[in-house]
């Protein structure tokens, strides 16, 4: 094989530039993305050949140069950002965007982020207004909270609370709730950050009221409860409740917090959950301030939720940290539109779609698998496929002990493996995220919308999926 001539064969740029395909493509990208796009290319092509070891398949690498090119530029185009269909059951999936926000709610967010809205603006006196005012009502109406604000997700409501009132001074923790929420979030380290001194007191298993009273000295600024809602420690247990607490911390006249974690704001148990605590009741039993995640049972935007006793609330709202975590429109509008939903706990399952998921009922479910299978089988595809029972869980860090009765659409294909379906679902234009069980990928039903069912089965037929040969890209 003679490389040189393989080189001298590979067609000049100006040569390039006149074939009509990439005379579209500048029309429609534009010239600088052409080429890039014809250089980055190139340069594939040139290290292709000078690692090739069959002349046949350099000179088919050379002769879909042009198609190559074309196929970078949509690349360029297309966001790496996209939907996905979840068919894992996980309802609060961390890495697929946690709660999904309504359809409805998002379109009436579309006028106010894509053009001006009263965010900071007090329409009634004609000057200056407060982004939390939107949903600072709602939030104390809900809860029973004094006042409320948001921050940028829970993590930073942890950060700012402590910091707004234990900066340089101690707060006490249980050594049971010393917990890591993912992603090396751990509270000794925010305390660490916050400025504040943290305490440890008790056992990883048990702490008492006395362990929390002798801690208390004149340095102590705060006691913290952190709801360990990521893990549980089963059997010989103990610790000490929000409502044992307060009164110690009303005696020494420091403030109790609650890191909550999930935010329920309905009780759970009614629809076949094990109890959470909510909100309300924190807030009824006497803690000071309570922080929560949006964007977890709560089932709205990402947001650091954080309600209780005005006297601190305005602390945290005077706090430097607050600029730099503060929420924008989109978190601002959806969190009042969720929030309205809980006006109404019908309103707030039916429309809230994470409070939807959990609670739909069993027969519901298995009926919207039926139709998904039989939407499948219609295309007549080299596949077995069945409706089974699975297991939803909540994911997100919330009730990992829990799971939901659920029903899935298994697909055991014909011709290829099991690795092969689920990597080439992986690579579709509308990406299919299953569960792998054995011999066959599950698609739970609980998770995927029935607006869905229609791309799971065109996506299905027009990408030959289920064929030896698959129109998948990098298939
Ligand atoms: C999830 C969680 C957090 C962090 O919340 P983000 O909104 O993800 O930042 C903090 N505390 C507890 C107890 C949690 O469960």
């Amino acid at each position: 094989m003679n490389k040189n001539i393989l080189y001298r064969s590979i067609p000049k740029v100006d040569v390039i530039l006149e074939d009509v395909r990439v005379k579209r493509a500048i029309e429609k990208y534009s010239r600088e993305a052409v080429m890039e796009a014809i250089r980055m290319e190139m340069d594939k092509l040139r290290e292709y050949i000078a690692r090739a070891e069959e002349e046949e398949s350099a000179k088919k690498r050379i002769f879909d140069l042009v198609p190559n090119i074309l196929q970078s530029v949509v690349a360029m185009h297309t966001p790496n950002m996209r939907m996905v269909i979840n068919g894992t059951g996980t309802i609060l999936h961390t890495n697929l965007g946690r709660a999904p926000i309504g359809k409805e709610h998002m379109k009436r967010a579309f006028d106010l982020v894509t053009g001006y809205c009263n965010l900071e603006y007090n329409l009634e006196a004609g000057k200056r207004g407060e982004r939390y005012s939107h949903f600072e009502k709602l939030l104390c109406k809900i809860t029973g909270a004094e006042a409320a604000m948001a921050v940028n997700n829970n993590a930073s409501s942890v950060l700012l609370i402590l910091s707004s009132l234990a900066k340089g001074g101690e707060v006490i923790v249980s050594r049971g709730e010393l917990i890591e929420i993912g992603g090396k979030f751990r509270i000794p380290d925010v305390m660490e950050q916050s400025g504040a001194t943290l305490v440890e007191v008790g056992t990883t298993n048990k702490t008492h009221l006395s362990d929390y009273e002798d801690h208390i000295t004149e340095e102590t600024r705060a006691l913290l409860k952190v709801h360990t809602s990521n893990y549980k420690i089963v059997g010989f247990t103990d610790s000490v409740a929000i409502d044992e607490l307060v009164p110690i911390a009303k005696e020494y006249d420091v403030p109790v917090i609650e890191d909550l974690g999930s935010g329920v704001l309905i009780d759970l148990s009614k629809y076949g959950l094990s109890y959470e605590p909510t909100v309300q009741e924190s807030i009824a039993k006497g803690a000071d301030v309570v922080c929560f995640s949006g964007d977890k049972l709560f089932g709205g935007p990402q947001a650091g939720i954080i309600v209780g006793k005005k006297k601190y609330i305005d602390m945290m709202k005077k706090n430097q940290l607050t600029r730099a975590l503060r929420i924008d429109k989109f978190t601002a509008t959806t969190l009042e539109l969720v929030l309205q939903e809980y006006l109404s706990e019908e309103n707030a399952v039916q429309n809230i779609p994470v409070l939807r998921m959990i609670t739909e009922p069993l027969d519901e479910v298995a009926k919207r698998a039926r139709s998904l299978a039989r939407a499948i089988r219609a295309l007549d595809l080299p596949a077995k496929v069945d409706v089974v029972s699975c297991e939803s869980q909540i994911g997100g860090g919330s009730l990992p002990l829990e799971r939901i009765q659920s029903m899935a659409v298994s697909i055991r294909p014909e011709k290829i493996s099991v690795p092969e379906l689920e990597y080439r679902l992986r690579h579709l234009p509308v990406p299919m995220i299953p569960r792998t069980v054995n011999d066959m990928i599950v698609l739970d039903v609980r998770t995927i919308d029935t607006d869905s069912f229609k791309i799971i089965a065109s996506e299905l037929k027009e990408y030959d999926v289920l064929e030896e040969v698959s129109k998948v890209s990098g298939r």
